[in-house]
């Protein structure tokens, strides 16, 4: 990132440089074009009489363009300069006072850009000349607005204007931070929407970087891999376009026909883009593509606000003006002279704003995701809840306390009661089960577990305590003595009192850890078989110490 910002700084002082001092170096446009299908010499072109000289003149695809420039006595310019674009020749005629005519030829395999990205040729003639000088760009491509052309004074200044470089230097390094964002998120988040915003962010570095000429600024590159990663970026904008909306969108907002649209759409531009990129520069095909590739994204955006789609708001703000550009630009690429007179910054506020809504979007939709994960997680841990839960007393079930045993146990929790309700059968037979169960709700309560005491309903009218700290058997025994309390209070229809049979272990710390809970249960559970034989409404306790030394200590009666 540092490297970039460098990188970045380097390119605005170049530039700012450049603005800083704009009367020591100046640009001379050209005055008249030629659009020619047939004028190859020079003769023949000056003889023309289809020269366009008026102020608006523009340069459109042709087998043959020439440009003339009035030097009108001035010998300050010395060199041609093209923005960078597919061509296959240049040539630079200069004409001497004794009209004697001095070319040379740019052949395009031969051009390396380097500073900025423009093709420069020096203009052959000797000192001193000021005569009109003629330029003829043969196998000249257009994909998109005219190129700058310009004489120039010396040949590390650029053909465009200085604050459009400044401009698009600004908008490389604005645009970069959302594409980083967007691949972590993608890597993070694995939803294909975000892979897809990425994507778009990677191409709009990669056109913007390559048009400002930004990264020709730092390093020299040959025109044809400008050319085509130049192409590619851009390709990588429109694929990744077809491919976020059809992600982004709803998926039942959108048709199997509109999403197989939007994804043969991006095939074909991906196709299209590498074969422009690599093979032969075609502007008619790219264009036309372009022009299947808008026609889906229209068909889905239309299909999708009928269908009440939220998330198509988005591609509307964010899309409008790209995809009008984009058509522009369609029509231009197939030899047409497109609706809109625009220039490049106008293409780069549209990507900008895309990118901004973008991101919005994806922030959005990331958000609610999130909510989403948010409720699902907390379900799930409610679920969990009520799965260990017994749902008359409120109390742990018999599968919370196998699940948790051993971190109870590592927690200190070293005691463990039994309990039995006495002669319950009976109470159900004699009062129902629905005072049987107000007997056992009030049991949950009086069992009352706190941080130290765990209160488990085994099944039944069978309880667990799991008690850790000091007194462990005496807290558990005045735990079995409120039974008998609670429910007298709060089962106002018996007629008797209700109680309770318990058997209690304490084990010291080695012994714990070497015991399972099946152990602390068969233990608690032959205690409690002595207090029901002894007489029931009472609590028999041992002590288990690593000898397994059985030591009763305790033994209660009414
Ligand atoms: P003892 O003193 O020997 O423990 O006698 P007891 O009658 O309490 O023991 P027994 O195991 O014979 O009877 C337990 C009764 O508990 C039988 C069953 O109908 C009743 N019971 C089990 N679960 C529930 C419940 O959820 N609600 C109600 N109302 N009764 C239940
Ligand atoms: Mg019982
Ligand atoms: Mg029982």
């Amino acid at each position: 990132m540092g490297w970039l910002i460098k990188r970045l700084c380097a390119f605005l002082a170049l530039a700012g440089a450049a603005l800083a001092a704009p009367a020591s170096a100046e640009t001379l446009p050209a005055d008249c074009v030629l659009s020619s299908s047939s004028a190859a010499s020079l003769e023949a072109a000056r003889a023309d009489r289809s020269w366009d000289c008026s102020d608006n003149h523009r340069i459109d695809s042709a087998p043959y363009i020439w440009l003339k420039f009035e030097r009108s006595g001035s010998d300050r310019y010395r060199h041609f300069a093209m923005e960078a674009r597919p061509f296959g020749d240049i040539t630079i005629y200069a004409i001497g006072e004794d009209g004697r005519v001095h070319s040379d030829r740019i052949s395009s395999d031969t051009v390396s850009l380097s500073g900025f990205n423009d093709v420069v040729g020096a203009i052959p003639e000797g000192k001193g000349a000021t005569g009109p000088v003629y330029v003829r760009i043969d196998g000249y491509v257009n994909y998109r607005d005219p190129p700058h052309v310009a004489l120039l004074e010396t040949p590390d200044q650029s053909v465009r204007p200085v604050n459009e470089l400044i401009f698009a230097a600004l908008l490389s390094g604005l645009v970069f931070a959302p594409c980083v964002i967007g691949i972590m998120l993608a890597i993070g988040l694995r939803q294909s929407f975000v892979a897809w915003y990425a994507v778009m962010c990677l191409g709009m570095v990669v056109t913007i970087g390559m048009t400002s000429g930004l990264i020709v600024s730092w390093t020299a590159m040959a025109l044809s891999t400008f050319l085509a990663f130049e192409r590619i970026g851009f390709t990588l904008i429109v694929f990744g376009s077809c491919l976020f909306a059809r992600s982004f969108i709803e998926r039942e907002a959108l048709s199997p026909l509109s999403r197989a649209a939007l994804l043969w759409a991006g095939i074909a531009i991906l196709g299209v883009g590498a074969f422009n990129a690599f093979v032969v520069p075609s502007p008619a095909l790219f264009g036309a593509t372009m022009l299947v590739v808008l026609a889906s994204l229209v068909g889905a955006i239309i299909q999708a606000v009928r269908r009440n789609s939220r998330w198509v708001r988005y591609q509307i703000v964010g899309w409008s003006a790209p995809m009008v550009l984009a058509a522009d630009m369609a029509i231009k690429g197939l030899g047409q002279r497109g609706f809109l007179n625009s220039d490049m910054s106008i293409v780069y506020y549209a990507m900008v704003w895309e990118i901004a809504i973008g991101a919005i979007g994806v922030t959005d939709r990331v958000m609610l995701l999130r909510a989403d994960r948010d409720r699902a997680r907390e379900r799930a841990l409610e679920m969990e809840g009520l799965a260990e839960r017994d749902p008359l007393t409120g109390l742990m079930n018999r599968r919370a306390i196998h699940k948790h045993f051993e971190e109870l146990q590592a927690d200190g929790f070293t005691a463990c009661a039994l309990l039995d309700l006495d002669h319950f059968k009976s109470i159900n037979d004699q009062f129902g089960h629905v005072v049987g169960d107000d007997v056992l709700t009030a049991v949950g309560r009086a069992l009352a577990p706190d941080e130290d005491t765990l209160a488990i309903r085994m099944g039944g009218e069978e309880f667990m305590l799991l008690l850790r700290g000091p007194n462990a058997h005496q807290r558990a025994e005045r735990r079995r003595a409120a039974i008998s309390v609670r429910i007298a209070r709060e089962v106002a229809s018996l007629d008797r009192i209700v109680t309770a049979s318990q058997g209690v272990v304490e084990f010291d710390d080695a012994a714990a850890q070497s015991s399972s809970l099946e152990a602390y249960y068969m233990r608690a559970d032959n205690l409690l078989y002595r207090a029901k034989k002894e007489g029931r409404n009472r609590t028999v306790a041992e002590r288990v110490s690593m000898h397994e030394i059985e030591l009763p200590i305790a033994q209660d009666a009414a």
